[in-house]
């Protein structure tokens, strides 16, 4: 069941401009990976073609032999971004509720909405709507909505990158939290690297548009993970370097 992508390549526009060329790597099934890159280096892209929402140019990617549109028709894929999109008209409960009605899943048992909301720690406000709440809260409710359909693989689009340093942490947390208890599959994409490595198992590390795997780490830290530890911040230094010889390398190309 791991995701496999090999040779994943697309190019836009014209006159064409690659914003992804021979993306390879496989994330092994309950694995949590962290894609990063600099902004334009074709993160989105990436994502969107896992989703099954853009087509690539070439290549291929599988999880469990299953093509990316397969999955999207099997409601197989929970997908967040960085903006919540909640439904402005629908109590948070509904808004949750929603998500399940249209993605049934007769085959999985499923949280209920009121139980989705105590794992992110929102029961209080069900009855609310999303405009009566601060944005930590409505990525919160975001978060449980894409529980709520009991995807196997998560595909999560920078959903911290709007919110503040203390509200990020405490999601962080409660993310790592549901995550060791579902272990569904996740891709995390971020440009922020100390992020990166307190949250996954493996790292995939992009060079500058066009996207590249400049390389990958194994992020062998026990969970919780300590910023502040030297072994935290030898794996953000490892990542720098990396990052940072991809863009040299550019810059003499
Ligand atoms: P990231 O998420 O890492 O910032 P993106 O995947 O959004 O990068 O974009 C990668 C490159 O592809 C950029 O140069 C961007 O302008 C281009 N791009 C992305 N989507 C489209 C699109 N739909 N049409 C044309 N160009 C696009
Ligand atoms: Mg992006």
């Amino acid at each position: 069941m791991s995701l496999q992508l090999r040779g994943v390549t697309k190019t836009f526009g014209d006159p064409p401009v690659p914003a992804l060329e021979g993306i390879d790597f496989t994330a092994e099934t309950g694995t949590f990976t962290a894609i990063v890159g600099a902004s334009g280096s074709g993160k989105s892209t990436l994502l969107r073609i896992v989703a099954g929402m853009t087509e690539p140019d070439a290549g291929e990617v599988t999880m469990g032999g299953r093509t990316p549109d397969e999955l999207r028709r099997g409601k197989e894929v929970g997908w967040m971004a960085q903006r919540p999109a909640l439904l402005p008209w629908r109590r948070v409960r509904d808004n949750i509720a929603l998500a399940q009605s249209i993605n049934p899943r007769p085959d999985r048992e499923l949280p209920s909405p009121d139980e989705l909301l105590e794992m992110v720690g929102l029961s209080h406000v069900a009855g609310s709507y999303p405009r009566e709440l601060s944005g930590g809260m409505q990525q919160r409710v975001a978060l449980a909505r894409t529980l709520a359909i009991g995807a196997p693989l998560w595909l999560m689009d920078e959903p911290f990158s709007a919110l503040d340093e203390l509200t990020r942490e405490a999601l962080a947390e409660d993310l790592l939290r549901i995550w060791q208890q579902v272990r569904s599959t996740v891709l995390w994409v971020t440009h922020h690297i100390p992020e990166a490595v307190s949250l996954a198992d493996h790292i995939v590390l992009l060079t500058p548009g066009p996207g590249r795997v400049a390389g990958t780490i194994d992020v062998d830290l026990a969970r919780p993970r300590d910023p502040t530890s030297p072994a935290f911040q030898a794996v953000v230094r490892q990542a720098r370097m990396i990052l940072r010889g991809a863009q040299a390398k550019r810059v003499v190309a």
